[in-house]
């Protein structure tokens, strides 16, 4: 059985004192339950420190949005992988769509981000997805097949244990359209296969491979249904309590 995930990504919303709030709340509701589900939050960089403080890891796990290619240095506005390990966070997102099609990040500069998380004994979630054009044309499943040999295949096999994918199509963030559970199941099954032919299936069957898109409570026990959707990477849904808790729920 694969571990099943919700993560929740906060993106640049709500203020320090509202996120402790809202971090509280998720972690109070989930404190005394059995669950199924391992549990990811995502604040903003400045949250970081309070919520660290104020949830229990062994419950709701900490994670961030994004750090540095750079170890440290002279790197004005950057945020290294070490800060982020001293702060008690766990899991950090690379290479969402919104840092790939802003901030230009290519795949060369995730890579790197990568290699920084693994050093700070971090955990990557790796991002990866294609726009409507490209699967419009078709070309959705080299798209992604391209991000996943670009950084994923140059991991090794102890790397890949301790990571999560999350296929996010980009036309379905945020956008309020969600990916099909068959389209979703589609390209899961694509990636997982992706995977098994250069690792193996060992590895390929472990890791945990979240949907993300417009993921809510009304659909996420579809797609969660899947059998190669092992949970969510959960957006706008992540900034209410009761959405996000019903999403794990699910
Ligand atoms: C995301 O940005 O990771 C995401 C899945 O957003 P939303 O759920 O809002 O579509």
């Amino acid at each position: 059985m694969r571990t099943r995930i919700v993560a929740g990504n906060w993106k640049m919303n709500t203020l320090p004192s509202e996120g402790v709030v809202l971090a509280k709340e998720i972690n109070q509701y989930f404190k005394s339950k059995d669950k199924d589900a391992k549990i990811i939050i995502c604040p903003p960089y400045t949250h970081l420190y309070e919520i660290a403080n104020q949830i229990d890891q062994d419950n709701v796990e900490l994670g961030a949005q994004n750090c540095s290619y750079e170890k440290s240095g002279a790197y004005t506005g950057e945020i290294s992988a070490d800060m982020l390990k001293n702060l008690g966070v766990k899991w950090v997102i690379i290479g969402h769509s919104e840092r790939r099609s802003y901030y230009n990040e290519s795949d060369e500069i995730l890579f790197e981000k990568v290699q920084r998380v693994f050093e700070s004994e971090l955990n990557p979630i790796f991002c990866c997805g294609e726009v409507l054009e490209q699967r419009n044309n078709k070309n959705h499943f080299k798209v992604v097949k391209t991000q996943l040999e670009n950084v994923v295949f140059k991991l090794n096999e102890s790397e890949l244990k301790k990571m999560i994918i999350a296929y996010e199509p980009v036309w379905a963030i945020g956008t309020g359209i969600t990916a099909s559970p068959g389209q979703a199941q589609e390209m899961h099954a694509f990636i997982r296969k992706t995977i098994a032919e250069k690792f193996g299936n060992n590895i390929a069957e472990s890791i945990p491979l979240l949907y993300g898109g417009s993921c809510k409570p009304n659909n996420a026990k579809e797609l969660f249904g899947q059998d190669d959707v092992d949970g969510g990477l959960i957006g706008g849904a992540s900034l209410k309590a009761n959405d996000f808790i019903e999403i794990v729920k699910a």
